[in-house]
């Protein structure tokens, strides 16, 4: 414990004063309703999409997610920057600093848990603009003190080659290259600004085994969903059609008979009218535990969710608007609130689970707001106290980002063990620190 408030003592209070212009106000991803807006057929997205349905019947609504947003050639995320003012959605490590710097003081903190391993490797999913892990650097490079000796190093998997070039320019400058061969499971790799090797993959399996801390923020929001609803005659699959009374529109349709998503994807138990399940999620939930069981680590994954009990949650966004999912496919965002409890069971026994737990509450934790009574008062100007207090509003308001978005976290079991029986006449070895932002520290 008394690790753990050093570490938050020397974040919270001491780390120089470094303050981002990045904050700007403008809308996230949680606000939901759909306003439909005029469609554009001729694009190729929409003739790839219909070519295929023509081809094979509907496509699951997994299917058309995953070629809208991550089509090699034509996805979303593919050639998009869609973050930020200009974008179509805002996201936490861009609306303040002290979002991403509470996550490194949490990945430190685990690391030092976890018996401060020698090799400590960073691994982002999906790292948008770099933002977060931007912040993250900067608080290892100012924990050189508690960070000093070990080997860390970043591993980004990211499926964008266009967001991998914003994120090299923004964490290495021009210190990175692109692979020359379309073969090589890093596709990118350089130095950051703070010395670090930093690699790019397409999927996690590609990144070396090895104690790590993961970290994934809005990431399994945009993994692909399947759709279904209970009729009469069980549980049926949603699924993506041509309107067959104008076929430059798309729409939804119920499959009459049982797919092998339906049959196989349900729980027994389930009470809800309307489910929508992330199989991908759950494949990368299980690669994580078992990393974690068999290397050490952690993972902290934060997103807007629901613990079980969500159900028609799938929509999308274009210039921080509401847009409907089916128009206009490949020019918007797509995204699903995240089952937690789905994540919790795949993950089975080979990590202890924490969360989900409230932004507000975890940021509140990590002591958010020790924090930013730190950055007003080195505050220059009134504009940028400004911005820090509205920041911070967004963060951690329940109106707001406060309440919908969630933290939830894998440790390896042996973290929380508690330590074995001291010597006689000796003392007693202390117990396992606290998980921080999960329970309450007093700074
Ligand atoms: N974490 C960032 C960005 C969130 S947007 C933030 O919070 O600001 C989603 C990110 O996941 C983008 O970087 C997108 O390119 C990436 N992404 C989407 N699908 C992916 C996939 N299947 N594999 C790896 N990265 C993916």
């Amino acid at each position: 414990m008394r690790a753990l408030h050093v570490l938050q003592r020397a974040f919270v209070r001491q780390i120089a004063f470094t303050c981002s212009a990045r904050w700007r106000w403008t809308q996230s991803r949680i606000f939901s309703s759909t306003i439909p807006e005029k469609h554009t057929p001729s694009s190729a997205m929409f003739k790839h999409l219909t070519s295929k349905i023509k081809a094979t019947g509907p496509i699951s609504v997994a299917e058309y997610t995953r070629e809208v947003l991550t089509n090699p050639v034509l996805g979303y995320y593919v050639n998009n920057d869609m973050l930020g003012p200009d974008g179509d959605f805002i996201t936490s490590p861009e609306i303040s600093q002290i979002f991403g710097e509470l996550l490194g003081i949490w990945c430190v903190s685990e690391w030092m848990a976890a018996g401060k391993p020698k090799e400590f490797q960073f691994v982002e999913f999906g790292p948008g603009r770099g933002s977060l892990a931007s912040d993250i650097l900067r608080v290892f490079s100012q924990l050189q003190s508690v960070l000093g000796g070990t080997a860390v190093s970043v591993h980004l998997v990211e499926v964008s080659p266009r967001l991998s070039g914003v994120q090299a320019r923004s964490l290495t400058g021009d210190h990175n290259q692109v692979s020359s061969s379309e073969n090589d499971p890093v596709y990118r790799r350089g130095t950051t600004g703070t010395g670090l090797p930093i690699s790019w993959y397409r999927n996690l399996e590609d990144v070396p085994k090895g104690f790590s801390i993961y970290l994934a923020h809005e990431f399994f929001d945009v993994l692909p969903i399947h759709k279904f609803q209970k009729t009469k005659k069980g549980w049926r699959e949603v699924m993506v059609d041509i309107d067959p009374e104008d076929v430059d529109r798309l729409r939804f349709v119920l499959v009459p008979a049982p797919t092998l998503a339906s049959s196989t994807l349900i729980q027994a138990d389930e009470s809800r009218e309307h489910v929508e399940v992330c199989p991908e999620g759950g494949v990368v939930i299980q690669k994580l535990s078992s990393r974690i069981a068999e290397d050490g680590g952690a993972a902290l994954i934060a997103d807007y969710g629901h613990d079980g009990t969500g159900t028609d949650t799938f929509r999308g966004f274009r210039g921080h608007k509401p847009h409907d999912v089916l128009t206009a496919p490949g020019t918007v965002d797509l995204t699903a609130d995240v089952d937690f409890s789905y994540l919790r069971r795949l993950a089975g026994d080979q990590a202890a689970c924490f969360g989900p737990i409230a932004q507000r509450q975890f940021l509140q934790n990590m002591g958010i707001d020790v924090r930013l009574q730190v950055l007003l008062r080195n505050s220059p100007d009134a504009a940028t106290r400004a911005q820090l207090n509205r920041g911070f509003d967004m963060l951690t308001n329940p109106a707001k980002m406060g309440d919908r978005f969630k933290f939830f976290a894998l440790l390896n079991h042996n973290r929380l063990a508690p330590p074995p029986p001291g010597e006689k006449g000796k003392k007693r070895a202390p117990g396992p620190l606290p998980v921080a932002g999960f329970s309450e520290l007093k700074v």
